[in-house]
């Protein structure tokens, strides 16, 4: 059975019961609150008749049959008349004198009865010139309903039954719509879902709502969307480090060919290259191996206390003789003694990546400042250049692994710095970050917390 017929019939139940419930409630309630209704207009009309006949007559003589006349009382069968077996009911209303004798009968009770007060059975007094005279008394016998009574109750019973269909179409008609607006965005989710199994994995669901079901819908997009982008990124990552691997090899390659065939001179320059080329390509190896590492958790630090200025002095002496040929001045600024536990090999590797990533994108005559301060709790230590500053729209992504700004670029890089950079500093429960104005520079900065 589909959701949606389960939620329209669980809807149609409960709507049903209720209805059913609330339905058999009033109607009880309606008849029985109208037979009391009823029984006291009776019982009042019924008291009228017998006051007037005492006000005219000064005596109850002759009561019953002047009652009987005016249709207060079930007339008797007259004489001759066949009985067909059918009692009428006893009369529901009975007139006593003042010594409570029954006058008229009623009930259970014939005349000259003694009738005994009761709770139950309501009484009306009957007065002439200020002096009670006789009651009248209810019985406690079902009334009977005339043709018209009985008509507006029909009705009534009718009406409700309308009422009460009416509202289990409107049950049906509501619970379809309910479910259909709950069902149709988990139909929808259930498509995409299919479609990114299929290997669509850029799939998109309008969000229809802005509850649970809401969520959930923005949340699978934004789910699609990240997945479509890691997944494109991974592809281009492949393409890229085949890519990296494949220059220096055919320079190594070639250089050795030529060299076996005795083309080129074995010259210690050439020796120079080739073992350039294998170092860049041992650094590759190494930087996808510490990713990987960072991927399964087993990317180790090993923290010491460690000095900032001695660990900031350090990197930029590393660089010092670069930025010294390219005509870039590199200095240290540190707040004295500052001092917190890091892994000082895997924190010269991060800041070494900014530095040289400083050095490479800043131009002739520029400054790369590598400073270190404290805040409450927390070190931060940064790297700011006087560069070529990066796009707005490249900020976002160059974290990521293999994301290179300038394409047209085909250097010795891997893109692959920044990503390391940033599982190391996680690492040190850290964050790292970046601002950058593009023409003016930029400073990439790593808080991490002070222990
Ligand atoms: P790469 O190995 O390409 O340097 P990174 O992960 O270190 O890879 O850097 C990613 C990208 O970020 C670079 O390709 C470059 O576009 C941009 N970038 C990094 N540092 C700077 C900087 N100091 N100035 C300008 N752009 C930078």
């Amino acid at each position: 059975m589909k959701l949606t017929a389960k939620l329209a019939v669980a809807f149609l139940v409960i709507s049903l019961i209720a209805i059913g419930l609330a339905a058999a409630f009033v109607w009880t309630s309606t008849a029985s609150e109208f037979n009391l209704y009823l029984q006291g207009q009776h019982h009042q009309a019924f008291a009228e008749a017998a006051q007037n006949y005492y006000s005219q007559n000064q005596q109850w003589k002759g009561v019953e049959r002047a009652l009987q006349q005016q249709g207060y009382l079930p007339s008797p069968p007259a004489p001759g008349e066949l009985n067909d077996g059918q009692k009428p009911p006893p009369p529901p209303f009975i007139l006593l004198d003042t010594n409570r004798v029954a006058i008229t009968q009623g009930g259970r009770y014939n005349h000259g009865e003694t009738v005994p007060a009761s709770a139950d059975n309501p009484e009306i007094l009957i007065q002439y010139q200020g002096k009670v005279v006789g009651i009248v008394l209810q019985t406690g016998e079902p009334l009977v309903r005339n043709r018209v009574e009985q008509e507006y109750l029909d009705r009534i019973s009718l009406a409700m039954l309308i009422a009460a269909l009416g509202g289990t179409l409107t049950a049906l008609f509501l619970g379809w719509l309910v479910a259909r607006t709950l069902t149709r965005p988990l139909n929808e989710l259930t498509l995409a879902t299919r479609a990114m199994a299929r290997g669509k994995l850029e799939q998109q669901v309008p969000i229809r709502s802005k509850d649970e079901l809401g969520e959930l819908a923005s949340a699978f997009n934004q789910m699609s969307a990240d997945l479509n982008r890691a997944n494109q990124s991974r592809r281009q990552m492949t393409a890229d480090i085949a890519h990296d691997l494949r220059n220096p090899l055919t320079v190594i390659g070639g250089y050795l060919e030529s060299l076996r065939d005795g083309v080129l001179k074995p010259t210690p320059e050439r020796f120079d290259t080739i073992h350039a080329e294998v170092q860049h390509l041992q650094s590759l190896v190494e930087d996808l191996r510490t990713l990987s590492l960072a991927d399964s958790g087993d990317l180790r630090i090993q923290s010491q206390q460690v000095t900032l200025r001695g660990l900031l002095e350090k990197v930029s002496t590393v660089y010092e003789h670069q930025a010294e040929q390219k005509g870039i001045s590199l200095t240290v600024s540190t707040d004295e003694g500052l001092q917190t536990r890091l892994d000082p090999e895997r924190m010269e590797q991060v800041l070494g990546n900014l530095v040289s990533n400083a050095l490479r994108y800043t131009p002739r005559g520029g400054n790369i400042r590598l400073t270190a301060t404290s805040q409450p709790g927390s070190v931060t230590i940064s790297v700011e250049d006087t560069g070529s500053g990066i796009r707005p729209e490249d900020l976002p992504y160059i974290f990521e692994r293999s994301y290179r700004g300038d394409t047209s670029r085909s250097g010795n890089e891997s893109g692959l710095g920044l990503a390391i950079a940033k599982s190391i500093v996680e690492l040190h429960g850290g964050s790292i970050g970046v601002e950058s104005h593009v023409g003016h520079g930029s400073r990439f900065f790593i808080t991490i917390p002070l222990k």
